[in-house]
């Protein structure tokens, strides 16, 4: 993220340059935005966010701490506000609502406000916590969840660079990045119980839980994505999503685990299921469990950097349509 100058400039004359010839619609300009994610920004983030100075990320400990502030200073850097006053990045959690052992710990949280409807907002979460060490070996939970981290700090920047540009947001973005999610979902039951905007304002949550990887399912068809929960609450927002897909992204959406009677019950596994409580339309986001999940060898050089790209800008693409669009989805 250090590189922020380069990828401005870009946008900014490829803007300037379409906006001479003719006046730009919302709808051409979120490619221009899309692409200042880029495959080595992504890298280069990933490799340090699941480096082994973070200690694995165990929520309440030094290493989740330092995430953490690393999480603010990104923010800070970029010039995206917290939702807090006096500038405080942290949602602090009190221990007495955590399971016993657990020390207090904190969601970060970034915002940017809409233009037009600043009171509805659409949420974007991943946790950013993970299992800490066992004594000998340090988890670095590279896909779990580094790679939804890295994703969100990326579609910050992009929004924050159209915001930049002038480009109007209609719609405001939370960035919601969780802790103690490995320990329960208890980041986001905090946050949908003690929720900074009134509840019934977040109008959906694309929740990101390791999106690096490929599965055994899909060796020989890399260019997928499971998306669970789209179509649960709102008919629209999975619609939505379809179209945007085929229209940049193209990847197979792969709806194997939005079964509801799929085993393994992945809807009700990673944090957006709080949101859903709350009758907030919601997509999670997922490559899939690999023979790493939850080991020591979940590292970064085993991260598909094309694929992660890939999958971050359709959630990139899906949110710029969720904050743009001219009604609020609905409910149905
Ligand atoms: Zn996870």
């Amino acid at each position: 993220m250090k590189n922020i100058i380069i990828p401005i400039l870009i946008a900014t004359s490829l803007f300037t340059a379409c906006t001479s010839t003719k006046k730009i619609k919302v709808e051409d300009t979120d490619t221009v935005f899309a692409n200042t994610i880029t495959v080595e920004e992504l890298k280069k983030d990933l490799y340090y966010f699941a480096s082994d100075a973070f200690e694995g990320r165990e929520t309440g400990e030094p290493g989740q701490k330092k995430a953490a502030e690393f999480l603010k200073s990104e923010y800070q850097k970029l010039g995206i506000q917290s939702p807090l006053a006096d500038d405080n990045y942290f949602q602090k959690i009190p221990k007495s609502f955590l399971p016993g052992g657990v020390k207090e710990t904190e969601n970060v949280v970034a915002y940017i406000e809409g233009s037009e409807y600043p009171n509805e907002i659409v949420v974007l979460s991943a946790h950013y916590d993970h299992i800490g060490t066992n004594g000998v070996d340090i988890f670095n939970g590279a896909d779990d969840d580094a790679s939804g981290t890295v994703a969100l700090l990326e579609i910050a920047e992009a929004f924050q660079q159209a915001k930049k540009n002038g480009t109007p947001l209609k719609r405001s973005i939370l960035f919601l990045h969780l802790t103690a999610e490995e320990k329960g979902l208890y980041g986001s039951k905090w946050y949908v119980e003690n929720p900074i905007f009134p509840i019934e304002n977040h109008i959906a949550d694309l929740n990101i839980d390791m999106i690096g990887r490929i599965d055994s399912a899909h060796e020989n068809n890399e260019n997928y994505i499971y998306l669970i929960g789209s179509d649960k609450l709102s008919k629209e927002l999975h619609f939505l999503s379809e179209e945007v897909n085929t229209k940049y992204t193209n990847l197979q959406l792969d709806y194997t685990y939005n079964d509801e009677n799929d085993p393994n019950r992945f809807y009700y596994r990673s944090d957006h299921y709080n949101f859903a409580k709350n009758n907030i339309p919601i997509i999670f986001y997922f490559n899939g469990v690999h023979e790493d999940y939850h080991k020591a060898t979940d590292t970064p050089e085993k991260i598909n950097y094309e694929l992660l790209h890939k999958r971050t800008q359709l959630v990139f693409y899906t949110a710029w349509e969720l904050v743009n669009r001219e009604e609020r989805i609905k409910v149905d």
